[in-house]
C-alpha cells in the first residue's frame, strides 16, 4: 500500500489506499480549525476522484464550522486568487498536480492566497496527528455556498496587469495551439487566449479528467501539441499540467523549448518594462541569470518549492519569479505559479519583439538539464554532502537546498527529496550529452 505523503505542498495519496474519506475529512477539519472556522474556498482539478475528495473535504470543513465557497473545477492559481480577492480565511485545492490519475491530494492555501509556510504546515500536521482540532456542535456546523466559478475574475486580473497590453496582443491575431491535458486549465486557458484575440486550436481541452498522455508538460508528453502547431500553422503552442500551475511552450516549428524557458521568456518581458529582481529555486536553469544580467538585475535563489520562491520574492520585492518546471509567478496578479499568467506574458513578449518565437529563443544560451533520482537512505545525507564538498575543487558551493556545485561551464545540484526516500541529481550543461554524463557520474557517486 502506498503511504500518505506529506510535504510543504500538502498531503497526497492513492485513492482507495491511503487517501480515504476518513483521512481527507480529518485533514480538512484540522485545516478548518487552523482557519478559525472561517470561510474556505475549495476548488478541484478534473480527475475522476475529484467529487469524492471534494465532498470529504466539505464534510471536514463543515464539521469544523467553516463556510465553504465552492469554486468547482478550478486551476490551483484560480483557487489561490479567489482566496485573496474574496478575503477568505483559507483555501484548499483538490489536485494531485502531475501525479498519475489514481492519486489525489489537498494543497492548503493561507488567507493571503499563498501556500502555507513550512512552519504552518508543521502546525497543521501536528494537529492532524494529535487530534488537536475542533469539531463543532450541530448548531454551529458550516454551510456550503452555491458554486461560484472564479475563472472570469482570474482572466480579468491578468488582462488588468500593467505589463500585459491586451490591445497590443489582439492586433497580432496570433494562432495558438493549446493542450490542457483535459485538466483544470481546459476552459480558462483557451478563454484567456480568445480574450487576447487569438485563434485558438484546442486539443485535450475537455475537463473530464480522462488524461490523454503523461501529465507533466515535458517534451516526451506533448508530441501531439507539437504536430498540431505545425499542421495548423500556429505561432506558438502552450501545454499545462492538470492543475494549470505549470506551462510549457512549443515554438512555431513545433519544437518544445523546454519548460525551464517559460520563466526565462516571462522575465525577459517583465524586465523590459519594470525595475526589480527575480527569484527562483536553485535547480532552475542558468538562462535566468543570463537574462537578469543582460538587464543588470539580480536573481535570488531559494529552496525548491513554490512557497520558498514566493517567500524570497516577498523578501526582495521581486517583479517576476517562478520555478524551472514551467511555474511563472507575476506578483502584480498574485503570488502563485500560474500557467495563464505565463501564457499572457509570453504572448506579450512575442507581440513586442515582432520576431518568431524560435528567433527569440535562439538569442538565449542553449542549456540542457538532466534530472535523475535514486532510492536513498536519508541517514546518510550528511556524510554524502560532506564527501561531495571535499570532491568539489574549483566549484562555487551553494547549500541553500542540499548542495549545488557551480563549475565554470556547468552545474550539478544534489538534494534529498522532502517527500520520498530518494535523492535527486540535477545537472545543467551546454549539451544534452554532457548534462546526462554529469548527472550519471554524480548519481553513481552519491549512491556508491
Ligand atoms: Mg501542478
Amino acid at each position: 500500500m502506498q503511504s500518505l505523503m506529506i510535504s510543504v505542498s500538502g498531503v497526497r495519496g492513492v485513492v482507495g489506499e491511503s487517501f480515504t474519506p476518513e483521512v481527507i475529512s480529518r485533514f480538512a477539519a484540522a485545516f478548518g480549525t487552523f482557519c478559525g472556522g472561517g470561510t474556505v474556498a475549495v476548488g478541484r482539478d478534473t480527475r475522476i476522484s475529484g467529487p469524492m475528495v471534494e465532498h470529504a473535504v466539505y464534510a471536514g470543513l463543515m464539521a469544523a464550522g467553516c463556510t465553504i465557497i465552492r469554486l468547482g473545477i478550478s486551476a490551483t492559481p484560480t483557487v489561490q486568487l479567489a482566496v485573496e480577492k474574496l478575503e477568505a480565511d483559507g483555501g484548499i485545492a483538490v489536485t494531485a498536480s502531475h501525479n498519475p490519475p489514481e492519486w489525489n491530494a489537498l494543497k492548503f492555501i493561507g488567507n493571503r492566497g499563498l501556500f502555507l509556510s513550512e512552519s504552518d504546515v508543521n502546525t497543521l500536521m501536528e494537529a492532524v496527528r494529535d487530534g488537536s482540532f475542533q469539531y463543532v456542535d450541530h448548531m454551529h456546523l458550516g454551510e456550503v455556498s452555491l458554486e461560484k466559478n472564479f475563472n472570469n475574475e482570474h482572466i480579468k486580473a491578468i488582462l488588468n496587469a500593467e505589463v500585459i497590453k491586451p490591445d497590443v496582443i489582439r492586433k497580432k491575431r496570433f494562432r495558438v495551439a493549446v493542450d490542457c491535458v483535459n485538466g483544470a486549465g481546459s476552459r480558462i486557458l483557451p478563454e484567456l487566449l480568445e480574450e487576447l484575440g487569438c485563434d485558438v486550436v484546442k486539443i485535450h481541452c475537455e475537463p473530464d479528467g480522462v488524461f490523454p498522455h503523461g501529465l507533466e508538460p515535458i517534451p516526451e508528453n506533448i508530441g501531439e501539441l507539437c504536430s498540431t502547431v505545425v499542421d495548423s500553422g500556429a505561432d506558438i503552442g502552450f501545454a499545462c499540467d492538470p492543475d494549470a500551475d505549470r506551462l510549457a511552450v512549443v515554438d512555431e516549428k513545433g519544437i518544445p523549448i523546454g519548460e525551464e524557458y517559460s520563466l526565462v521568456l516571462a522575465a525577459m518581458l517583465v524586465f523590459a518594462h519594470q525595475p526589480g529582481s527575480t527569484a527562483t529555486n536553485v535547480s532552475t536553469t542558468s538562462a535566468v541569470d543570463f537574462i537578469a544580467e543582460s538587464f543588470g538585475r539580480k536573481v535570488c535563489r531559494s529552496k525548491v518549492g513554490e512557497i520558498h520562491v514566493v517567500q524570497k520574492m516577498l523578501e526582495y520585492n521581486c517583479v517576476i519569479g517562478g520555478e524551472g518546471n514551467g511555474g511563472v509567478i507575476l506578483p502584480a496578479v498574485h503570488y502563485g505559479r500560474d500557467a495563464m499568467v505565463g501564457a499572457a506574458l509570453i504572448l506579450q513578449l512575442l507581440a513586442e519583439k515582432e520576431k518568431k518565437l524560435s528567433e527569440i529563443v535562439n538569442e538565449l544560451p542553449h542549456y540542457h538539464i538532466s534530472k535523475l533520482k535514486a532510492p536513498f537512505d536519508s541517514q546518510k545525507i550528511l556524510d554524502t554532502l560532506k564527501k561531495l564538498q571535499r570532491n568539489a575543487a574549483g566549484a562555487e558551493i551553494d547549500t541553500t537546498d542540499g548542495i549545488k556545485m557551480l563549475f565554470p561551464n556547468h552545474w550539478v545540484h544534489i538534494r534529498p527529496s522532502n517527500t520520498e526516500p530518494i535523492i535527486r541529481v540535477i545537472a545543467e550543461a551546454s549539451s544534452k550529452q554532457q548534462a546526462d554524463e554529469i548527472a550519471a557520474k554524480y548519481l553513481a557517486m552519491v549512491t556508491a
